[in-house]
């Protein structure tokens, strides 16, 4: 089983994001470490399945610096954690780095994740974030300097201004840093956040250029000795994220925080967007059951793998023969995987499919 940690402080907010996360105030950290302390003592009493995989993910949960080793103990104190857990923690270049990633170390931390997100410095002070490429330089190299073998780096495309010479630029970037792991995310304009307001004047690319980045980006990568095992994420090796896999496979994790969602025992819940109300004691709120098959498709053909057909009724069926027809899918040996243009219509081809159920 998987737990999420999720750490709502960050120090600034940057021009897209929709996460949940406060400013960051040393008195609030402290309140909301001993409430998330409080709910992994809890959470730790009901639960006895082994945590393989656990995932501290903001915000900028590298803000925590020194706490890292008090809540990480916290966990291992109330979980059965398995000796070879990926403990991932999400970073933000932009800070103390080698303190941060020292204290990570000593923690049990054994995976880090980058934000990157550009290897433009135009591109990242549009973006509002706190970092330059060479802070992203300098934390990789840090990281290595202390013995992480296992580094994923994110990237963001689809940016204003963007195209895919721009786009290669970011890629050779990463490349030169040598990561483990990439993730990959276009650039989604959400209601309530900077870009929104400035949507009509940002210079967006069209929906044809970003497919044209997503396509370009998959085949570069691909011929750089990445494997493109889910939709936004490559790997090398077998390094393709455990906690993650969790998710797109149906597997139970347990979610801690404010806006943080679980599956567990067949049942979905989430702990509402509200940090006050869990430093208060709030319980999470039911989001029903899970894991039905149709739910079991929607995740795992995110996945290069795909699924095996003979789950799928003989109309959809029909339909994959389509998809494959159109060289958006693959159907072969009773699996059915996306190609890399079907995973840019992802969202309607699952929806095509799931109609047949
Ligand atoms: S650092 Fe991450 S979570 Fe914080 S505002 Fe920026 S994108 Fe959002």
């Amino acid at each position: 089983m998987g737990l999420y940690l999720h750490i709502p402080f960050c120090n600034g907010k940057c021009a897209y994001c929709d996460f949940y996360s406060a400013f960051t105030n040393e008195e609030l950290i402290d309140s909301y470490l001993t409430a998330l302390i409080r709910e992994i003592k809890q959470w730790g009493g009901k639960i006895n399945r082994p945590i393989d995989t656990i995932y501290l993910g903001g915000g900028t949960p590298s803000l925590l610096n020194y706490h890292l080793v008090t809540l990480l103990s916290a966990v291992y104190e109330n979980f059965s954690v398995t000796t070879d857990a990926e403990i991932t923690l999400e970073v933000n270049p932009a800070d103390n780095i080698y303190e941060i990633l020292s204290n990570a170390k000593k923690a049990g931390v054994n995976r880090i994740s980058i934000g990157a997100q550009s290897g433009d410095d135009t591109e990242l002070s549009v973006l509002g974030r706190r970092h330059t490429k060479a802070d992203t330089e300098n934390a990789v190299k840090i990281a290595r300097k202390l013995g992480f073998n296992n580094i994923s780096l994110d990237l963001m495309l689809g940016l204003p201004d963007s195209s895919c010479k721009s786009l290669k630029n970011s890629l050779d970037f990463l490349i030169k840093l040598n990561p483990e792991h990439i993730s990959a995310y276009i650039l989604k304009i959400e209601e309530k956040t900077k870009f929104y307001k400035q949507r009509e004047t940002l210079n967006l690319p069209d929906d044809d250029k970003v497919s044209d980045q997503y396509l370009f980006m998959c085949e570069y990568l691909e011929n750089k000795g990445f494997c493109h095992y889910e939709i936004s994420n490559f790997c090398k090796g077998n390094t393709a994220s455990r906690h993650n896999l969790k998710y797109w496979k149906c597997k139970e994790y347990l979610g801690l925080g404010p806006s943080a969602h679980s599956f567990f025992e067949g049942k979905r819940f989430y702990y509402p967007r509200d940090l006050k109300a869990f430093i208060k004691g709030n319980s999470p709120i039911a989001d029903g059951d899970g894991g039905d098959l149709s739910e079991q498709i929607m995740l795992t053909l995110r996945l290069k793998d795909g699924i095996k057909t003979d789950i799928l009724p003989q109309n959809a069926l029909k339909k994959c023969e389509l998809f494959a027809k159109n060289k958006l899918a693959i159907l072969e040996n009773n699996n059915f995987s996306l190609t890399n243009d079907g995973m840019l219509l992802s969202n309607t081809i699952i929806s095509e499919i799931l109609e047949e159920f």
